[in-house]
């Protein structure tokens, strides 16, 4: 039977009412380009349902005609999960719509809400009631939950909380079949046969779609110390952060490192960036403490402020911290994440850069990043390194900014060789070629060659089980 466009599209429109339809090419385009701008998709529509229930109906009529369906949070993402193919019979279904924040349970420490309520929006609710929602990264203002969680995404505070994962408690998903499955168990204990909730969770919208979570909630911090440090090298970075978790009695929430390449782009494209301290040094770290015990008189006495200082007046004789400042007030500590999180914006008006989003025990970060600078030298002598990234969970964005006055395409050509040989050293140290991005559509091939055959195996196996007619989210993580 020939498919039908306008006959589908009038089916969609039955389910979600012309305000959950878009299907005029201008309208359609945002959803349909990423936001490094490196996919131009094509779709039927995009469908933004209002409910769980018109999100099940769309995938009933999608199974029925073979539409394969792409999910989309805030589009956020960087590895192109969420961009529909070139050609082919696609909707792109987005659930910005489903943004509500559906309870906030104080007493249970937990809060439930729909897949498209985005992330800083959590944050606020829960900061509302007293609770901290501890996920936090650079695009918390645009991405969705639902996008965070099937990323299994990471960001800043990783090493204190985890990462998505260890922050939900239930979901509630529509399959492939178009059916709702209820999971949004507040339980922490729950030993009831296969965790399907984790199989969605990092599943890139490729086994199901996530309409609603339980998320897990802590106190709020009462207070917080942020620093910016110049360091003479990672492996006093390091070490600076493993003396930090005694120093501060556990309390060490964030640790980021950047290089002076990374700083120069940011003053350059920043506006309103200014370098903190006055000398200029090849390596920095952004160490942030919090603890829910509020300071004894409001200032710094007793508190984790007073305790930075001392630990960095005995790093800076160790020789492991060369300057540092500490923020004086919130403007100042947002000042300093300012710098560290508009590393990406400033790569991308930079120019071209190539991206490794890369994992390695912290303990061999320092000699990884020995390694892995020497080989992506060697691929392209005129490259910009520019490492950052979440250094106190192992994380580092491995980049590499084109050589000056390069055009795309002239860099792209050396894209291969020099992602190949950072990876190669990544497995090499252990390490993981995707840490907190995923695979998407841009590193099918990369899994396909790092992952072992039995690990591919059962993921393909999953895949065709779960979803049989291969409609949900196609070609990306695996091909089948
Ligand atoms: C400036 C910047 C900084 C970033 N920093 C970080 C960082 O520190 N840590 C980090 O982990 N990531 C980071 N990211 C990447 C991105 O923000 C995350 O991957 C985020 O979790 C994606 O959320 P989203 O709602 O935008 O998802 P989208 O981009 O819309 O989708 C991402 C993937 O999830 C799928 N998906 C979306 N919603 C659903 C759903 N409801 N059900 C099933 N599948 C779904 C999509 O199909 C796609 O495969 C950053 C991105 C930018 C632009």
């Amino acid at each position: 039977m020939s498919f039908n466009a306008s006959a589908f599209v009038e089916k969609l429109r039955s389910v979600v009412g012309d305000k959950g339809l878009i299907t005029g090419d201008r309208d359609k385009h945002p959803y349909l380009t990423d936001w490094r701008e490196n996919y131009l998709g094509t779709a039927v529509a995009v469908v933004r349902p209002a409910s769980t229930e018109e999100v099940a109906a769309t995938i009933k009529l999608c199974a029925a005609e073979n539409v394969a369906v792409v999910p989309q949070g805030g589009n956020t993402g960087l590895v192109g999960g969420g961009m529909p193919h070139e050609q082919g019979r696609e909707i792109v279904l987005s659930l910005t719509r489903m943004n509500r924040i559906v309870e906030v349970d104080t007493i249970g420490y937990t809060m439930t809400v729909e897949a498209g309520a985005v992330l800083k929006a959590i944050q606020d609710a829960a900061a509302a009631h007293d609770r901290l929602f501890p996920l936090s990264l650079a695009a918390e203002g645009s991405c969705t939950i639902g996008g965070n969680l099937s990323t299994n995404a990471g960001g800043v505070q990783v090493l204190h909380y985890g990462n998505a994962r260890q922050l939900v408690l239930g979901l509630e998903v529509v399959t492939p079949a178009g059916e709702i499955w209820n999971g949004l168990r507040a339980l922490k204990k729950d030993n009831t046969g296969y965790d399907l909730r984790d199989l969605y969770l990092g599943a890139e919208g490729t086994l199901g779609i996530i309409t609603k979570a339980v998320l897990k909630l802590w106190p709020k911090p009462k207070d917080i110390v942020t620093s910016w440090i110049a360091v003479p090298s990672p492996e006093a970075a390091v070490e600076l952060l493993s003396g930090a978790h005694a120093a501060s009695e556990d309390n060490v929430t964030s640790c980021e490192l950047m290089s002076r390449q990374g700083i120069e782009f940011v003053l350059k494209h920043i506006p309103g960036a200014v370098d903190p301290l006055a000398e200029k040094h090849d390596w920095y770290v952004l160490l942030e403490w919090s603890s829910t015990r509020a300071r004894r008189d409001g200032g710094n006495q007793g508190g984790l402020a007073e305790k930075m200082e001392a630990y960095l007046g005995e790093t800076m004789e160790k020789g492991l911290v060369l300057d540092a400042a500490i923020a004086q007030n919130e403007a100042q500590a947002r000042a300093f994440w300012a710098l560290r999180e508009n590393h990406s914006e400033a790569q991308k008006r930079e120019g071209p850069s190539i991206k490794h989003d890369i994992s390695v025990a912290v303990s061999k970060m320092p000699s990884f990043m020995k390694d892995g600078l020497a080989a992506m030298k060697k691929a392209l002598p005129e490259g910009r390194p520019v490492p950052f990234g979440h250094v106190g969970d192992g994380n580092m964005h491995f980049n590499c900014q084109a050589p000056v006055g390069w055009d795309k395409k002239r860099f792209l050509e050396h894209g291969e060789a020099i992602s190949g040989a950072v990876y190669d050293i990544v497995v090499a140290y252990g390490g993981s070629i995707s840490a907190e991005h995923g695979i998407g559509r841009l590193k099918v091939d990369e899994l396909a060659h790092y992952r072992s055959k039995i690990e591919l195996d059962v993921m393909r196996t999953l895949k065709r089980a779960l979803d049989p007619q291969n409609i949900m989210n196609p070609g990306k993580i695996v091909r089948t």
